[in-house]
């Protein structure tokens, strides 16, 4: 059960930070919210070699295909995106849980010897505790609120 609940009191926000302010939302500029949702699930969920989650950045730009990514994620403006907003845009993927991090090779963990090479990127899943059933989190409309994504699209 939830049990945090209990000595959890939100006092709110701090009033000064990029994200009470709504600052953050410059960090990656207006994205196309639907295509980064579908090329996401397309990507981690049927190629046979798991994403590098060092390769996640690169995937997001698709140098190799004249950043054609970018300008889907970005729309007009996307080739021009700098590598900054590219890499918040990763960062809040991340953050959401709509991008997960794993360990292939469970004996590496806590080892030295842990590298890079070793962590990979899964599609996030949010458990619906009401039905028992685990859901993509790309698909749960709330953790979506805090991207700054076309409205309009
Ligand atoms: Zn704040």
């Amino acid at each position: 059960m939830w049990t945090s609940g209990k000595t959890f009191k939100d006092r709110g926000g701090c009033g000064h930070c990029p994200y009470c302010l709504g600052g953050y939302k410059q960090f990656t500029d207006t994205i196309d919210r639907r295509f980064v949702a579908c090329t996401l699930q397309v990507k981690l969920s049927t190629v046979q070699e798991p994403i590098l989650a060092s390769d996640v950045v690169k995937f997001l730009t698709d140098a190799a295909n004249k950043k054609e990514m970018k300008r889907r994620i970005w729309m007009e403006s996307g080739k021009s995106k700098s590598p900054g907003k590219v890499h918040a845009l990763a960062l809040q993927l991340l953050a959401a849980g709509f991008l997960r991090l794993v360990v292939r090779d469970q004996s590496k963990l806590g080892k030295n010897d842990l590298s890079q090479k070793d962590i990979h990127v899964q599609i996030g899943t949010v458990l619906d505790a009401e039905n028992m059933i685990e859901e993509c989190a790309i698909n749960c409309h709330s953790l979506w609120e805090l991207f700054n994504y076309d409205r309009q699209r």
